[in-house]
């Protein structure tokens, strides 16, 4: 190469078609979208993948949506909140249907990622549909040989809204290992004993594993959500370089 030729363009990921084998129903406000890609490489717990929308006009929206099966699943699920005034999560929840095509690009993303190699304790803490990619390292834990010990503080609005519950109370159940922690905000079940309200100093101090045993954090939410439960850590003492984050949106969530 001279001085004067332009260095080479960055490797992109190239668009591909995947075909929608289920839309399951997760909650009043979510959906799975369970995909079959034409060609897939695979992708590491916590990587996600952009989806491209195109009109009739010629006019295209793109989106980025978290991974939420394990790299050890055959098939690719994306999991989607509605946004009420949104331009691109209605369409996928209200209009793609089974045996549609929908055009996406991934897997995206070497940051926020876990897979059983790097060990534990993992702390993950969720707001809302953040739990998606902390469900695709779950997910991958569950197939790792050995207890990886675990911690999931998980943050909705109601029980009702807590996206993947069954599978999760059932791991809870029969992994020593895993814990799981709901923080409802909103509305909470008569005789609720769980915690109300969210996630506070006091709850990450008495759940999460001490900072002695150097646990990994990975934060996944609304900004405002991944921000306060960061810096809490922080004030926590928690290593700042133990803290993971990815923040899904704007809003306050
Ligand atoms: C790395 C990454 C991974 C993501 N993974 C997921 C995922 O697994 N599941 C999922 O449901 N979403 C995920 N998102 C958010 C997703 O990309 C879209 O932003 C979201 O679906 C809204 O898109 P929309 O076109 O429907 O709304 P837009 O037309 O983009 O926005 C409409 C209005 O809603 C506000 N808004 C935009 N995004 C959000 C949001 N996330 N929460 C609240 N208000 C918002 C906007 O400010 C605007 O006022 C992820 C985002 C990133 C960056």
């Amino acid at each position: 190469m001279t001085a004067t030729e332009a260095p080479p363009a960055p490797n992109k990921i190239a668009w591909q078609v995947a075909q929608v084998e289920a839309v399951v129903t997760e909650t009043s406000r979510v959906k799975s979208l369970v995909l079959q890609p034409a060609h897939w490489a695979g992708h590491r717990p916590g990587q996600h993948v952009d989806i491209r929308l195109t009109a009739d006009d010629g006019y295209q929206a793109e989106r980025s949506y978290s991974i939420a099966s394990a790299p050890e699943d055959k098939l690719l699920t994306l999991t989607v909140e509605r946004v009420d005034d949104g331009e691109v999560s209605p369409y996928l929840l209200d209009e793609l249907r089974v045996g549609d095509p929908l055009e996406f690009r991934g897997p995206i993303g070497g940051h926020f990622v876990w897979t059983r190699g790097l060990g534990g304790p993992i702390c993950l803490i969720a707001g809302g549909t953040g739990i998606t990619p902390l469900m695709a390292m779950l997910r991958h834990r569950e197939r790792s040989p050995g207890g990886i010990p675990a911690l999931l503080l998980y943050s909705a609005r109601s029980l009702a809204d807590v996206v993947y519950r069954e599978e999760l109370d059932a791991t809870a159940r029969r992994d020593n290992d895993f814990r799981l922690i709901y923080a409802l905000t909103r509305q909470q079940p008569d005789h609720w004993t769980g915690h109300r309200g969210r996630i506070d100093k006091t709850l990450l101090a008495d759940h999460c594993f001490p900072p002695a045993q150097n646990p990994m954090f990975y934060i996944c939410g609304p900004t405002a959500f991944v921000e306060n439960v960061s810096s809490l850590l922080v004030d926590l003492d928690f290593n700042p370089l133990s803290i993971k984050t990815e923040r899904f949106g704007p809003s306050g969530g």
